[in-house]
């Protein structure tokens, strides 16, 4: 029986690759990446010459049980993202979960992840937390859902695309109304910022600062 090993991979800064993550990418049989062509990149910047294979989203319902096979027969395969932690909001939960139920063994090699990150840097109190991933695209059920987290206690953290960022920001300002929240854009990256504020101000800020790049929500 081989092991699958679900490695963190940096969120932007190529220097957040960890020692042990570099060592098991080099050790393994075949690594399984949502992103070839980003993991080709990596693995050449760090002498990595393991094979790899596609895992995403369009041919997960092909490639779990043909990995989770390999897996059964001694293969040791690792899993990266496109980028960070997998398995937190990408297809890489479906295969930890299936290797579970195969009773192959797992195990992760921890590293950078963009919501623990924006969370750590929003100043908002980190004790207790809930993480929502990415919220609906379609502007009711998003509402729907931010009216549900309204009278969160807990610190909320979620993801955004950068052309739905302003919307979502003002649906904020509506519902949330006035209260401190942070959105961070591009961690770890060269324009990494974190701009902290009400939803309104913040929803003022990007409409004149065209979003670009990652972000996160904070609030
Ligand atoms: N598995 C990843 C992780 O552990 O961070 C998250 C994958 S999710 C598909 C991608 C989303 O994470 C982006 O749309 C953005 O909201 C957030 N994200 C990833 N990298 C980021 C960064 N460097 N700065 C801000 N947000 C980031």
């Amino acid at each position: 029986m081989g092991t699958l090993y679900v490695v963190s991979t940096p969120i932007g800064n190529l220097e957040d690759m960890s020692l042990r993550a570099i060592r098991v990418l080099k050790e393994v049989d075949l690594i399984a990446a949502e992103d070839t062509r980003r993991a080709s990149i990596l693995c050449g910047e760090y002498a990595i010459s393991t094979k790899l294979t596609s895992y995403h989203s369009y041919n997960i319902g092909k490639r779990t049980p043909e990995l989770v096979r390999m897996l059964s027969e001694g293969m040791n395969i690792a899993l990266i993202s496109d980028s960070g932690t997998p398995g937190i909001s990408d297809p890489g939960s479906v295969l930890i979960s299936e290797c579970i139920k195969a009773d192959v063994p797992v195990t992760a090699i921890p590293g950078p992840s963009a919501a623990i990150t924006a969370l750590t840097l929003s100043g908002r109190p980190t004790a207790s937390f809930v993480f929502e991933g990415f919220l609906s695209s379609k502007p009711s059920r998003r509402r729907k859902h931010l009216e549900k987290l309204k009278d969160e206690e807990r610190t909320v953290v979620l993801y955004e695309s950068p052309h739905r960022l302003v919307k979502f920001l003002e649906d904020c300002r509506d519902i949330l109304g006035e209260r401190q929240i942070a959105v961070a854009r591009e961690l770890t990256k060269k324009f990494e910022e974190v701009k902290r504020g009400t939803p309104g101000e913040l929803a003022a800020y990007f409409a004149e600062n065209k979003p670009r790049g990652e972000f996160i929500i904070v609030f």
